[in-house]
Formats: structure tokens, C-alpha cells, sequence
């Protein structure tokens, strides 16, 4: 008969023979080479932000050695050189996220920033009784800024639930899209719980309603392929740094005849065609939405980061990380005392959970002392925590250059604190 031992033994067989070259993927990340407390750092807490490969770090590096001059401004060669670069990522963001348009790639600071950027933009639009529609599932970052909609113009925030597993409940979420709903914004992949929402139908059912729908694409750009023609979303975005690339820069893509209606987020330089003190006039997409100057090396880098991701190919990245996710939760299922949170049947790259005995805060500091680096809390998405009863949870989450042997690490470490807590 066979063991839960012989179980994990073949699950790790399978796993052994990965597409990608993971040992040789680990050496473009010099920060994976060091030690913590005296152990080799297994970094699991990629959802929170990756880690950067050297031609990363070596683009940044060399645009402030060569390149560096503010943009879109100069004549001199070093500002157009510049400028090509920065222009250059935003084709090669085009490319990966396959938007129709560059014009309909916007460069801000990260996902906060372009839905805070939908939400003051689009969202003056909104009347007193419309109603926008979220998920129980979102990160704070998609909720706050609808609640701050909310107050300026009297709309009202709709939550659709999540079922025990922390899958949305669809037919709840059909029954909250009415005659008032006026925007849909979701996570493509929930940083709380790992689960993959059904984006694709959503899209649907709110179109056939002609409502948009903005997609929280923070946690998915690094894990799944993205096609925003294909998934026919409204709004996407997404953060560098938790793509391999810098932090301080990301993206929001929009449809453009969506973005071509809505007035500018933030006034200042660039984002006008002319400026008197009658009246001022503001400048083509996508520049109407990037005012003043831009994070120029963080978006330029950005754009290695997606060269680098594109190279590994996402598809093989994602096989990886599916098989980590299933070997993890496979020795987080014979573990007694451990709880998952988050057992959706879609889910991608996170194993959030809690253990019976041991607060997630003291599992993070044996975590920790073993070299594992987790995140414990409540991710930003206190709602989660609510919904499960618990007040934080641990949360392992992986990326590329993860490997089996950090898994088994990982749950090494949590056995030494179900001892010390026993
Ligand atoms: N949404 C989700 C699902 C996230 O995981 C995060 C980052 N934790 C954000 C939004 C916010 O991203 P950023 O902090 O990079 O703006």
C-alpha cells in the first residue's frame, strides 16, 4: 500500500524534471546566493515582490550610467535616447499583455496607482444610487480607492461573496450586476488565497449589461499569460516589481476609446497640448495620463524585466510554479495542526495557512530563524481574514527559481514550530 511518504517521494519524481533549468535560472538572482541567520535564504514571499535577475538590475544601473536625461523634451541626443527607451518598453508591455494599441499602455507607479487612477478618473462619472462591484477576495488596494469613489459621488460598493474554498460565487456575482452597476473591478489572482478567478466569464456577464470591468492583474502578470484583447477587459493592471522588474513602476492598460474619455488623474507637465490661464488643453493618450516626470529607469528596466520573463516563457514558468503549488500542498495536507486557507480548484503560485497551535506572526519568526523567508498577516486584504475567522494567516507563495528542496524546507521549518508550540 501506499504511503502518504511514497505519495510525496512521487510527486517529487514528477516534479524532477521541470522544463525550466531552475539551477541555472537561480544564477541570474545574486540576492539568492546569501544567507539568513546562518542559513541559505529560501525566499517564498514573492506574491509581497520578486527578486531581480542581474540584467535587471544591470539595465537600471546602465540607464543612470548612459542614458540618463529627462524625456520627451529634449532635442539632445541623450533625452531622445532616452526617450526611445522608455518608449521601447512600452511596446515590449504592449507585446507581453497583447493590447491592440501603445497608446493604451499607461506607465504609473504600480497597481495602487492605476486603480486609484480609474477610480478618480472614470469614477467622476458615478451618481448618487450607482453602484460599483467588487469581490469579497480583493486586495485593499481594490477596494479603497471604489470606497473613496464612493464618497465623492454617492455610489455604493457591492461585495460579491467567496465560498469556503474561496471561489467566487458566480451566480451571486450575476445576481448583484443590475440595472445600477456601473463598474466591475476583480483580482485575475488573489494574493490572500492563490485562487484564479473565472476573469474570462465574468467579463462576460458584465458586458452582456454593458458594465466594464477592471481586472486587478497585481499577482497575475508574473504567473499567467495575459491577453487583454482575448479576455476583452476594460481595465488591466499590474505591478513591476512582483514581475521581476523594479519597484516603483507599473502599468495600467485601457481601452482606448475608454481612456480617451476620461479626464486626466494628475495635472503638471507633459500631460498638456497647451496651457494658457483661460484654458488648458491636454495632450494625446497616453501621455494625458503621465504627468510630470516619469520613474524613466524604472520603466525602461521594466521593460528588461519582460524581455527576461518573456525569454523563460511565462507558460514554462507557470508549469513550474503549478507543480510546486501541488508538491507544497500535498505536505501541507499530511501536515496535522495546518489549516489551508484558500482550496480553490483554480489556483496559481500561493499556499496561504494557519496552524492550530502557533500564532502566523511566531511561525513567520521560526520561519525565519530557518533561513524561510513567508509573510504573515493579513496581505492587505483584511476582508479575507474576516471571511475565515482568522486574524492573519502565513502565506508561502513562489516564483520561478523556486525550488522542491525549499518546499521541503519550508515545511521542515513548520514542523519545528508545531514542536516548539506543542
Ligand atoms: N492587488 C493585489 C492582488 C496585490 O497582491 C497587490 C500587492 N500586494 C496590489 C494590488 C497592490 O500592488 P502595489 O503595492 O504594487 O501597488
Amino acid at each position: 500500500m501506499k504511503t502518504a511518504a511514497d505519495e510525496l517521494a512521487a510527486l517529487r519524481h514528477v516534479a524532477s524534471a521541470p522544463p525550466l533549468d531552475v539551477a541555472r535560472l537561480r544564477r541570474d538572482f545574486p540576492i539568492l546566493r546569501q544567507s539568513v541567520h546562518g542559513k541559505p535564504l529560501v525566499y517564498l514571499d514573492n506574491a509581497a515582490t520578486s527578486q531581480k535577475p542581474q540584467c535587471v538590475i544591470d539595465c537600471e544601473a546602465r540607464y543612470y550610467a548612459e542614458l540618463n536625461a529627462n524625456i520627451h523634451r529634449g532635442v539632445h541626443t541623450l533625452s531622445q535616447r532616452a526617450t526611445e527607451g522608455y518608449e521601447a518598453a512600452r511596446d515590449a508591455v504592449r507585446r507581453f499583455i497583447n493590447a491592440a494599441r501603445r497608446e493604451e499602455i499607461v506607465f504609473v507607479r504600480g497597481t495602487t496607482e492605476a486603480i486609484n487612477l480609474v477610480a478618480a478618473s472614470y469614477g467622476q462619472r458615478f451618481q448618487a444610487g450607482d453602484e460599483i462591484l467588487v469581490t469579497e477576495m480583493e486586495h485593499h488596494s481594490n477596494i479603497v480607492p471604489w470606497q473613496l469613489a464612493c464618497e465623492h459621488t454617492g455610489a455604493l460598493l457591492q461585495v460579491a461573496p467567496i465560498d469556503d474554498a474561496g471561489e467566487l460565487m458566480l451566480e451571486e456575482f450575476e445576481r448583484l450586476l443590475g440595472p445600477r452597476t456601473k463598474l466591475v473591478a476583480l483580482t485575475h489572482l488573489s494574493n490572500a488565497l492563490g485562487t484564479i478567478n473565472p476573469v474570462q466569464r465574468v467579463i462576460e456577464l458584465a458586458h452582456a449589461r454593458g458594465i466594464p470591468v477592471l481586472v486587478d492583474g497585481a499577482q497575475a502578470a508574473a504567473h499567467l499569460e495575459v491577453d487583454v484583447q482575448a479576455l476583452d477587459c476594460d481595465f488591466y493592471a499590474f505591478s513591476g516589481h512582483k514581475l521581476y522588474g523594479p519597484t516603483g513602476v507599473g502599468v495600467l492598460y485601457g481601452k482606448q476609446a475608454l481612456l480617451e474619455a476620461m479626464p486626466p488623474y494628475q495635472g503638471g507637465g507633459d500631460m498638456i497640448r497647451q496651457v494658457t490661464f483661460r484654458k488648458t488643453t491636454y495632450n494625446d493618450l497616453p501621455y494625458k495620463f503621465e504627468a510630470g516626470t516619469p520613474n524613466v529607469a524604472g520603466v525602461v528596466a521594466l521593460g528588461a524585466a519582460i524581455e527576461y520573463v518573456s525569454g523563460v516563457g511565462l507558460e514554462a514558468i507557470a508549469a513550474h510554479e503549478r507543480e510546486l503549488l501541488t508538491y507544497a500542498t500535498a505536505q501541507a495536507c499530511a501536515t496535522p495542526g495546518l489549516r489551508l486557507i484558500g482550496t480553490a480548484k483554480h489556483k496559481a503560485s500561493i499556499l496561504s495557512f494557519v496552524l492550530d497551535s502557533v500564532h502566523p506572526h511566531d511561525v513567520g519568526t521560526i520561519l525565519d530563524y530557518e533561513g524561510v523567508a513567508v509573510r504573515t498577516g493579513h496581505h492587505c486584504a483584511m476582508p479575507v481574514m474576516e471571511r475565515y475567522g482568522v486574524p492573519a494567516t502565513v502565506r508561502a507563495s513562489f516564483a520561478a527559481y523556486n525550488t522542491h528542496g525549499e518546499v521541503d524546507t519550508l515545511f521542515g521549518a513548520v514542523r519545528k514550530a508545531l514542536e516548539v508550540f506543542r
